[in-house]
């Protein structure tokens, strides 16, 4: 039996026994100049996060804007072809803004409303969380500033112009690699000198204390739906009244989308807890994502947490597939879960993820973003090794209209018409 402890007072997920010993992980730590503004934010969120009207508002902007309850579909089709497990798909890709980061941005532009704070900031690696905070501010008529690695706005094009076209100004950051990593210390870096009027809205479950936890009770929605959703499907495929999954899996960023399902089934000992991570070319090629399986305690970006880096502590390149898992941390919850055994977190492939991508077009209808694609694939892995009366619930984080050029890239498709065509079709 585990034993599962709420972050204290100073954001300290643990103690646990860790690779160095008894640790902690998550905490504050940053630039003296943020210390105040943190226990603002920390003191507002602790203020509204259970006030009625707060509350109110939250759930009737998901209902209305977003357009939640996002269904639970049995992927049948697919199911039947593996021959295992039922395949449960959680359709955060069916939200407004095509993915789960709109639950947060809601939750956090609710906040900066409260507080006075005119002025958002926010980094973004494949545009999504950019996207979902533009057109929250646009709906709120907020100031929106988004920071982007310059790597990233390359390959996620479309979404760097729905955020002009919700009126957000995207600054490309030049610095390190060019990506989430680099565009999370700019948007830190802006906080400090603007921090009288200006939010900052973080897109996953990192970041320094209450970030981690509160992002993570804004996205805990999509697993407090699936408890109730879960049992129901279960039951109409004749399975026994009140069941849960026997696993559920998420794909593995920063990991704000894993967080939001495996919260709630924490307490429910017979669903396993599965984050998958972007095992990139593979983990032994070093280019790789996966924090978790491959990394080691360190602090970056005001927590402490698993990371890749070297010797010396130096952060270390990262390689995904997918922008959205090319980051180099991970949420400090997801470690001290690691650490506690109670969630396991396992690496897929870019190739692994491409062939999933692919199958689950071809087999259901759906188009995934690359990284819920990671998720698919190790569902894949798993389900012909379980019985059919076993069910794998998956979450769909988001949708993959933002993919397909990268896609098309990859595979040399014929009939994608990249912004350098010209209204002509390329044949490569
Ligand atoms: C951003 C993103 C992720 C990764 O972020 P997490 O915080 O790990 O959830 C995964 N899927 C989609 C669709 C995303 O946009």
């Amino acid at each position: 039996m585990f034993e599962y402890h709420q972050p204290d007072a100073r954001g300290h997920f643990g103690p646990v026994e860790g690779p160095q010993g008894r640790s902690f992980y998550g905490g504050t730590f940053v630039a003296e100049t943020l210390i105040h503004a943190l226990a603002e934010l920390e003191a507002a969120y602790a203020q509204y996060r259970h006030d009625p009207e707060f509350v109110a508002e939250f759930k009737h902007e998901l209902a209305h804007f977003v357009g939640r309850p996002s269904p639970i579909y049995h992927a049948a089709r697919l199911s039947r072809e593996l021959g295992g497990a039922q395949i449960h798909l959680k359709r955060e890709d069916l939200n407004h803004t095509g993915a789960h980061k709109v639950n947060n941005t809601i939750g956090q532009a609710l906040l900066a409303r409260r507080m006075g704070k005119p002025r958002v900031i926010a980094e973004t690696g494949a545009g999504q969380h950019g996207v979902a905070t533009a057109t929250i501010c646009a709906r709120y008529g907020m100031e929106c500033v988004v920071y982007m690695g310059s790597e990233d706005v390359k390959r996620q094009s479309p979404n760097v112009y729905r955020m002009h076209l919700l009126g957000a100004r995207v600054v490309p950051v030049e610095s390190g690699s060019k990506t989430l990593k680099d565009a999370l210390n700019e948007a830190l870096r802006d906080w400090v000198t603007n921090v009288e009027d200006t939010f900052y809205i973080i897109g996953t479950v990192a970041g320094p204390h209450p970030y981690p936890m509160m992002v993570r009770d804004f996205q805990r929605v999509i697993g407090d739906e699936c408890l109730v959703q879960m049992p129901r499907q279960i039951e109409s495929l004749g399975g026994l009244a009140g069941r849960q999954p026997d696993a559920v899996l998420a794909c593995v960023g920063g990991g704000s989308n894993a967080m939001g399902i495996f919260y709630p089934y924490i307490p429910f000992e017979g669903t396993r807890l599965i984050g998958v991570e972007a095992a990139g070319q593979g983990i032994a090629s070093g280019k790789h994502a996966a924090s978790l399986s491959a990394g080691t305690p360190g602090v970056l970006h005001g927590n402490r947490t698993y990371l890749l880096q070297d010797d010396n502590g130096q952060i270390t390149e990262t390689h995904s597939i997918s922008a959205g898992l090319d980051y180099p941390g991970v949420g400090p919850e997801h470690a001290y879960l690691k650490d506690i055994g109670r969630a396991e977190y396992v690496g897929v492939t870019d190739a692994e993820a491409l062939e999933a991508f692919h199958r689950l077009c071809r087999t259901e209808g759906i188009i995934p973003a690359l990284e819920s694609a990671h998720a698919v694939a190790h569902a894949m892995k798993m389900a012909p090794t379980m019985r059919p009366d076993q069910h794998l619930l998956v979450n769909l984080s988001g949708r993959g209209d933002k993919d397909i050029g990268t896609v098309a890239d990859l595979t040399g498709a014929e009939f994608y018409c990249r912004p350098s065509c010209r209204g002509q079709t390329v044949k490569q």
